[in-house]
Order: structure tokens, then sequence, then C-alpha cells
């Protein structure tokens, strides 16, 4: 029987992957015009973006948004290397690629630097934290990964920063894959500067990443940065004074984001978004399990942003006829990048429904039946 793929509104496969991720039909016709860099009407969807991002953040008044061309990285690196000073020590909190990719910039970048790894199922632990910042006065700034995408684990962001306040660190939080799904209020949960990006659970295309500072760290920062593109100070001042970006913006990126955050607000913000997310991991998880899969994670680590599953060890799978068989059905999953464990991830967010979910589950049914393959349920 010939197999009719599932589609996205524009008729591509669905990416059920950690990002660039499925965006709506309006998300991408919002692209389909030209506009100057000093356009008005452009600079004025500028900063109705970048207000509305400090808005989702809970950062009125106390933050604001300084966004960076590029990819996620490219805010990240912008955010460690305007915020730690030339002579500050940062203490890296690592269970995954992205925290392993914080430490790689610190280092590139020159920055006295500490790591405290934790395998990549186990959070980072409340109690060495603790007791490093302790025994360390020279250790200035504290990062940590919201969501770590290597794994989908969700780490306690929150009592990591009650940790870090307590000890008058200063924290940079990664929160790309969490930001706009996951809460994270900037009144609640001390930080001096979140990064995150378009084309994540904003579901943008990709093209922008920004940090949100708060506003008195971020002026404390003249100075720090050690490149000229990444420097967050000098990117706001431009805002600041012109209302432009200092060098090409990625006009397409961000009036397609705007439309985006629209939409986001009319999902009904974080909450809304994350509730689509949840149900969404819920019936990953669940339909997953029913036919044999194991996650890596235990519920009360998972983040309903991406699931790790254990590589079925039946002599008949074959993860390149399952990928395949499941793109060729419409839906793209991800391979793991875990060390701990040889696995495969498949995302939950991006403008994907419940049901388009279910119908991912009946696809992977269906593969498995193909290949023969029946996997021993968890007892
Ligand atoms: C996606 C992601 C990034 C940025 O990755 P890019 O490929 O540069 O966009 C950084 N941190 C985390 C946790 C991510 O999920």
């Amino acid at each position: 029987m010939p197999i009719t793929p599932a589609v996205s509104e524009t008729g591509d496969p669905l990416l059920l992957t950690p990002g660039p991720l499925t965006t709506s039909r309006t998300v991408k016709q919002a692209m389909v015009h030209d506009w100057g860099s000093r356009d008005a009407t452009f600079l004025k969807i500028n900063r109705a973006v970048l207000d509305r991002i400090v808005e989702i953040a809970g950062g009125v008044g106390t933050h604001v948004t300084v966004p960076m061309q590029g990819s996620g990285t490219f805010a990240v690196e912008a955010m460690l290397t305007t915020f730690v000073p030339r002579d500050g020590k940062i203490l890296l909190l690592v269970n995954g690629a992205y925290g392993q990719r914080a430490t790689k910039i610190c280092a590139v970048a020159g920055r006295a630097h500490q790591v405290l790894e934790t395998p990549e199922d186990t959070p980072p632990s409340l109690a060495k934290l603790e007791e490093t910042l302790a025994a360390d006065p020279s250790i200035t700034h504290v990062f940590a990964v919201h969501c770590e995408t290597t794994s989908g684990i969700l780490n306690p962001i929150r009592q990591i920063a009650g940790v870090v306040a307590t000890h008058g660190r200063r924290l940079l939080v990664d929160s790309m894959s969490a930001f706009g799904a996951l809460e994270i209020d900037a009144g609640a949960v001390p930080y001096d500067a979140l990064a995150a990006s378009s084309n994540k659970c904003l579901e943008g295309v990709p093209g922008m990443g920004f940090v949100v500072c708060r506003l008195d760290a971020l002026k404390a920062a003249k100075g720090n940065a050690t490149t000229v593109v990444l420097d967050l100070h000098e990117q706001w001042q431009a805002f600041e004074r012109t209302g432009q970006w200092r060098f090409t913006p990625p006009i397409h990126v961000i009036v397609s984001l705007h439309q985006a955050i629209e939409e986001h607000r009319a999902e009904g913000g974080v909450k809304g978004r994350g509730a689509r997310y949840a149900a969404n991991c819920k019936i990953l998880i669940d339909g997953m399990a029913k036919l044999g899969f194991r996650p890596l994670l235990p519920a009360d680590l998972q983040a309903p942003i991406i699931v790790t599953f254990h590589m079925p060890t039946h002599a008949a799978f074959k993860f390149q006829a399952f990928y395949d068989g499941l793109k060729d059905r419409g839906y793209v999953i991800y391979p793991g990048k875990l060390t701990v464990a040889d696995s495969f991830r498949i995302g939950c967010i991006g403008r994907i429904t419940p049901e388009q979910m279910k119908g991912a589950i009946a696809a992977v049914a269906e593969v498995l039946a193909d290949m023969g393959v029946t996997l021993k349920k968890a007892a």
C-alpha cells in the first residue's frame, strides 16, 4: 500500500528535531518582502520583537533584549565573553554537549574557568555547587544549561539560581531549547543574562540568537568583550543611540520572528506553548513505551522538549532503515549525541500538534513491522 506522508502546513516533512523546527505557513510568509535596514517599518517591528522577548522573560523594567546575528551559539558566546570580565572566573555546570561547548568558548576566549561535570542523565549537584562556590571566592560567574538538549534533561535552574545568588555570584543561563515553553521568570530566577534563539520554542526561522540581560549587569559589562562582533554592550548601545543594528540585521528572520511571537501569544504564551509540548511529549513517551522503547531519563528529569530513547538491541533493528522509514512517512527524527548510551532522539517542539505526534507513533509501529522487529516491553 503506498504511503501518504505526513506534511507540515507548507507540505514539508515534520521535523521532530531539536531545531531548526517545523514552522507555520504564516511565519514563513512573513518573509516574502524586502526591507532596508533603516526602514522605519522594519525598525518598529524590530523594537517590538525585542520588547516582546523581555515580556516573555518577565523582565519588563529590569531587563533588555540584545539580539545577535547567527545561530544560538553566537548568542551564548556573546553572553559569556561580554559578561565574564577578562579577570573574572566562571564555573560551568556541564552535563552534555552544550555545556561542553560553553566550556570551549571560555577556553578559546581565555577566561579562567572551572567545570563541574555530571553524566548526561544526571543533573548538576547543588551540594557540589555550594561547596565549590564557598571554597573559591575568585569565581565570579556560574553558567548553567536550562534544558540540556543532548539528552533532554531539565536542569534545576531555579535551585541553581538560588545557590548562586546566596553566594553573591552571577548566573548566566543557556535557555536555548526551553525559553518560550518552560517558565523561567526573571523576577523569580535571578540571572544576569539568558541566551536563546529565534528557531526553538518561539518557532521562528533560524538566523538570530538573543540575550536577555539584566540592565545593571549589562551596563557594568562595558569593555569586557574580547571580540568586536559579539560585544553585547556595544550592540545594545547602538540600539539605544539609533534604534538600529550595528551590522546588517537578519531582517527576514526578525520579521518572521515577530509573526512567530504573535502566534506564541495567541497560543497562550509560555503556558500555552508549554502545554502543547507537554501533550506531545506524553503521547510520544507513552506511545513509544507501548512499542517497547525505553526513554533514557526518568519522568521527573525529562523536559517536554526532546526525548532520548535507548537504541533497541534487537538484531533486525537497523537505525538507518528506521530513520529512512520514518522520513518516507513524513517524520524526521534525530540521531543521539550521548556518550553514556547508544540512543536516538525525537523532539516534541515546533509546529507539531498532538494529532501529528500520534501519527508519528503510528509510523514508528509501521516501520518496526516492516523491519520484522517486535520489542520486548518493559515489565
Ligand atoms: C540549540 C541549542 C544551542 C545553540 O545551537 P546552535 O546550533 O548554535 O543554534 C545552544 N544550547 C542549547 C541547549 C541548544 O539546544
